[in-house]
């Protein structure tokens, strides 16, 4: 995960390390070179100037450059500064709401959201002993609505059962009808992708927003699409005000530009991780344990 950064990160830090004593000539050089690792990366460039600003601000001081490690006194303030960028601490998938609990799944095409909608179901079967119901919106594509119901046997959830003709809003409500008559706990509507972000693909998912009114709205985007990852967030979000974000492929060599700049650029908190393509491959979205992994 985040190899690149990761190194040249390690270079710099390496450096700083080895020298007994720092002058503010030497902060300002291994700030560059952070800023251009950054930009490499593919971190938002607003996101890039206020994590160097923070460090800079909180490195240059007297006190740092004067105590008995500076090195390594730099390396924590540059570490504290990805947690932060990162989102702080880990925000759960909300549950504290009346069941049942409508969890709406939105996202592009190919972003891994109806995997992602089948691996939720199973963790939240498996950790919060909840029962789940899966259903797939998507009505575009006839199998999309299969592919979640293979799912949803793995997970061993159900499946709200496909009625053909209905329209994506049907098929919402009749979910929720469901759940309440059936008593789950959560209702994880999985929703249309399309290939680009485009109107009638908003206009969809903000009506079905509108009617079952979700305790979350989760957008799963690819972590290897860096910068258009952050675009494709920008514009969820401000259609339809999204309640976290979950980064699928943080398995493959993803630079880290999309999970260092999500928070800044949506106020929207990274709830979880995909890491791979196996059922259980989702986790809570730690920032102190990636940007631990990115320091080394
Ligand atoms: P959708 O079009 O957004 O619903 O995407 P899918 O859920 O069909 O996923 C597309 C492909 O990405 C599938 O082959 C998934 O197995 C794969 N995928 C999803 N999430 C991950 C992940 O976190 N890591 C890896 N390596 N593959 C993933």
């Amino acid at each position: 995960m985040f190899d690149t950064l990761s190194g040249k990160l390690g270079e710099v830090f390496d450096r700083l390390r080895r020298r007994g004593s720092l002058s503010e000539a030497d902060v300002t050089e291994a700030l560059r070179e952070i800023r251009l690792a950054l930009l490499d990366a593919d971190v938002a460039l607003p996101v890039v100037k206020d994590f160097i600003a923070t460090v800079k601000e909180k490195a240059v001081g007297a006190e740092v450059l004067r105590s008995v490690s500076p090195g390594q006194m730099v390396v924590k303030i540059v570490n504290d500064a990805l947690v932060e960028a990162l989102g702080g601490a880990v925000v759960p998938v909300n549950l504290l709401a009346p069941s049942p609990i409508p969890i709406l799944m939105v996202g592009l095409q190919g972003s891994g959201k109806t995997t992602t909608s089948g691996k939720l179901a199973l963790r939240l079967r498996t950790r919060e002993r909840k029962k789940v119901l899966l259903a797939s919106l998507d009505t575009q594509r006839p199998a999309a609505q299969l592919q979640l119901e293979q799912l949803a046997q793995r997970a061993e959830v159900a499946s709200l059962p496909i009625i053909a003709g209905q329209t994506p809003l049907q098929i919402a409500q009749r979910a929720m009808d469901v759940a309440r008559r059936e008593v789950f706990d959560v209702v994880i509507l999985d929703t249309a992708g399309r290939l680009s972000i485009d109107a009638a693909l908003m206009e969809e998912v903000k009506s079905i927003r509108f009617a079952v009114n979700p305790v979350e709205t989760l957008l799963v985007v690819d972590a290897m699409t860096g910068q258009d990852a952050v675009t494709t967030a920008t514009a969820f979000n401000q259609a339809l005000g999204i309640t976290g974000i979950v980064m699928t492929r943080l398995d493959g060599d993803a630079r880290g530009g999309a999970a260092l700049s999500m928070r800044a650029v949506t106020g929207a908190p990274i709830k979880l991780a995909g890491t791979g393509e196996k059922l259980d491959a989702l986790d809570e979205f730690n920032p102190e344990r990636i940007a631990g992994r990115i320091l080394g």
